[in-house]
């Protein structure tokens, strides 16, 4: 009777982990279904960025607190002076800080009137002293944007700033490079181009005349830049002793007549928004090729 009892009990139990193994299977293969892996396929290529999403920051792998890129021209120091002003001052001011004897090339002996208020469109009759401020300060906004710190010597037409003020203004900021913007003017309608000045042999001292040989090879290259943009005549970079904004300048220092307002195509471009953003653009894009020589004189 006892052993009949026991043989029961061991099937109930070999029932019992029967049915408890099918349960289990069961549960598990249910689980592996409503929990795939995920598919990862080796051979998936990643594609390559093109175009507009090549530039573009992958905003998945961006930290919240990375910080933005400075820009190609950062720690640049750049002077715009936009040239002349409403009302010119005759009052004279000294035209270099040196003996004039020693350069027989200096205007007037050694005076020249603080600042004049420029020429004006033969055509247009807007005034030099409107268009030179117009470009300059769609120049600061290239520069800006691509991180070099701006310093104008003025922002509105209503100043009463000589030519010695502007260059001081700028020595003060220690400028890596003074861009003086104007425009020019000739009896001859037909001439036209972009043209520079830069400084000549001043005081006659080695460093004055290195400062002048550096101010050459940039200006050439911007000249150059500039007619790529706006697709200017290039002129010569040319040399004198008679502008005071460039010999008062201790830093490098480059005067840029942008084209001729008695030229009538010229005089008309000067005016147009489309065409001061191209001669900004031009001006941008020598400053960043040119930017390790500039921060490293
Ligand atoms: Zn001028």
């Amino acid at each position: 009777m006892n052993k009949k009892i026991l043989i029961i009990l061991f099937a109930a139990l070999v029932c019992v982990a029967f049915v408890l193994g099918i349960v289990i299977f069961v549960v598990s293969v249910g689980e592996s279904h409503n929990t795939p892996k995920p598919t990862e396929d080796p051979y998936a290529e990643t594609p390559e960025p093109t175009g507009e999403q090549a530039t573009a920051e992958p905003s998945f792998t961006e930290e919240p607190t990375a910080t933005p890129d400075p820009g190609p021209l950062a720690g640049l120091i750049i002077g715009i002076d936009p040239g002349h002003q409403r009302r010119g001052n005759s009052e004279k001011e000294p035209c270099a800080p040196w003996d004039a004897s020693k350069n027989a090339q200096v205007n007037n002996g050694t005076m020249k009137a603080k600042t004049t208020s420029g020429t004006s469109g033969k055509f247009t009759n807007v005034d030099e002293y409107v268009v030179t401020l117009d470009i300059s300060l769609k120049i600061k906004a290239h520069l800006e944007a691509l991180g070099a710190t701006v310093v104008m010597t003025r922002e509105t037409a209503d100043v009463d700033l000589s030519n010695i003020d502007r260059a001081e203004i700028c020595n003060k900021a220690n400028c890596h490079i003074v861009l003086r913007i104007h425009c020019n003017g000739a009896d001859n309608p037909a001439v036209n181009g972009v043209e520079a000045w830069i400084r000549g042999n001043g005081d006659g001292s080695d460093e004055y005349k290195a400062l002048g040989a550096y101010e050459k090879k940039l200006a050439e290259a911007l000249l150059t830049y500039y007619c790529e943009a706006t697709g200017a005549t290039k002129r010569n970079v040319n040399t004198s002793d008679n502008y005071t904004g460039l010999n008062w300048s201790t830093v490098p220092s480059i005067i840029i007549e942008c084209g001729f307002m008695s030229n009538e195509e010229e005089d008309n471009l000067l005016v147009s928004p489309d065409y001061q953003e191209k001669i900004a653009t031009g001006i941008a894009n020598w400053a960043v090729a040119y930017s390790g020589t500039l921060l490293n004189r």
